[in-house]
């Protein structure tokens, strides 16, 4: 192990199983169900609709996941955000089941704040790099070598790590949160996502010690390609989420979580945007987006990166309608939390979430502004 010294920040590296390599992300592609045929999705969407009813289960989906997913849960009475809106949306709902279409931190998440719900899940391996890239033994061995800094983890870790943090934070929070913690005179112990607390580092000044880990679809975002895109669109605005590296991250207009990168669509009617994030947004861009919108997608390494550098997550792709449906016909995939570890990690989750509704921080991307009213969140009352 190795600690580099950056200014305030400072890089922590662990010894890397192979989990954000090659290997992992075939794997998952591998497991990704062919495309169904229009018959096929027309049939499995109506079977959901019926078993939402019958089963009192709700639909919550990221905006990384298949369109038809999204559209779905949009249509009966679920959700389609980021992860703070589905953390908010899935407590405040009155189903007693959540089908969460996303990656399994989601689920896990979902189920410490809802134990007395059952949570679903299309596919329980669908994980995440950042994820498989902070081991819980290794994170705890960190976090115990510096016991003076306040432990702020990503919500993109295992429920384990998050029982061993302080806060948890998503990308649309993190930042007034260190902020605040800064103010306080606090320093940081920041993990799994490097370039994320790096970018938060250089805007608030604050003390961070970084864990190296990456989501390898923003990793693939390439700077040098990004220049000469914007070159052939000159009036284009650039989009880009905070987990892309540096050199991404200083061309863009926009900075911010999906739901802000969304919101700057929705601010900016029939702009030409470059958008760097997972590419399964664009579905709900395109949705909200003025006529006259032009979305591209940034480009990424190409066809010698380590994943298939589509900017597509592949363990989001492995969310599928067939997946969807035959959780809810068979009630398998249920996600479970160990009560003692949904205890603690609770602690760090509903810190961020008392943080969110005291700086009314949050809510879903609509005309006019981000939307922190509760009506937005299904009209079910505040989370
Ligand atoms: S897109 Fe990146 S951060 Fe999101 S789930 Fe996939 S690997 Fe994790």
């Amino acid at each position: 192990m190795t600690t580099a010294v950056k200014d305030a920040r400072r890089l922590y590296e662990f010894p890397k199983p192979d989990a954000s390599g090659v290997c992992l992300t075939a794997q998952a592609w591998a497991r990704v169900e062919p495309p169904a045929t229009r018959a096929e999705r027309t049939s499995a969407k109506q079977r959901i609709r019926e078993l939402l009813r019958e089963r009192n289960a709700v639909l919550v989906a990221h905006y990384y996941v298949d369109g038809d997913i999204q559209d779905l849960a949009e249509e009966t009475g679920g959700c389609v955000a980021d992860s703070l809106e589905m953390a908010r949306f899935g407590r405040a709902h009155r189903a007693s089941t959540l089908v969460v279409a996303g990656v399994r931190f989601m689920g896990e998440t979902a189920k410490i704040l809802n134990p007395e719900k059952t949570v679903l899940m299309p596919d329980l391996d669908a994980t995440c790099s950042l994820d498989l890239g902070c081991p819980v033994d290794e994170f705890t061995t960190f976090c115990d070598a510096n016991p003076d800094r306040t432990v702020v983890v990503y919500a993109n870790t295992s429920a384990s790590v998050k029982a061993r943090a302080d806060w948890m934070v998503t990308s649309s929070i993190a930042l007034p949160i260190v902020e605040h913690l800064k103010a306080r005179g606090e320093k940081i112990l920041w993990a799994p996502d490097r370039h994320l607390g790096r970018y938060i580092q250089e805007e608030t000044g604050a003390d961070m010690l970084l864990w190296d880990g990456a989501c390898i679809v923003h990793d693939e975002f390439r700077a040098a390609e990004l220049g000469l895109l914007k070159a052939q669109h000159p009036g284009a605005k650039v989009l880009v989420h905070p987990e892309s590296p540096r050199a991404v991250v200083v061309q863009a207009d926009v900075v911010g979580s999906t739901s802000g990168l969304i919101q700057a669509v929705l601010d900016n009617p029939g702009g030409t945007f470059i958008v760097a994030t997972d590419g399964g947004i664009l579905h709900h861009m395109r949705k909200l987006a003025a006529p006259g919108t032009t979305l591209i997608e940034a480009p990424t390494a190409g066809s010698g990166a380590t994943c298939k550098s589509c900017a597509h997550c592949p363990w989001m792709a492995m969310n599928s309608l067939r997946g969807v449906a035959r959780v809810l016909e068979e009630g398998n995939n249920e996600i479970r939390v160990d009560d003692d570890i949904a205890a603690r990690a609770r602690i760090s989750i509903e810190r961020m979430l008392e943080f969110a509704a005291a700086h009314r921080i949050g809510g879903r991307p609509k005309a006019g502004g981000l939307s922190a009213n509760p009506e937005a969140h299904g009209g079910l009352g505040p989370a």
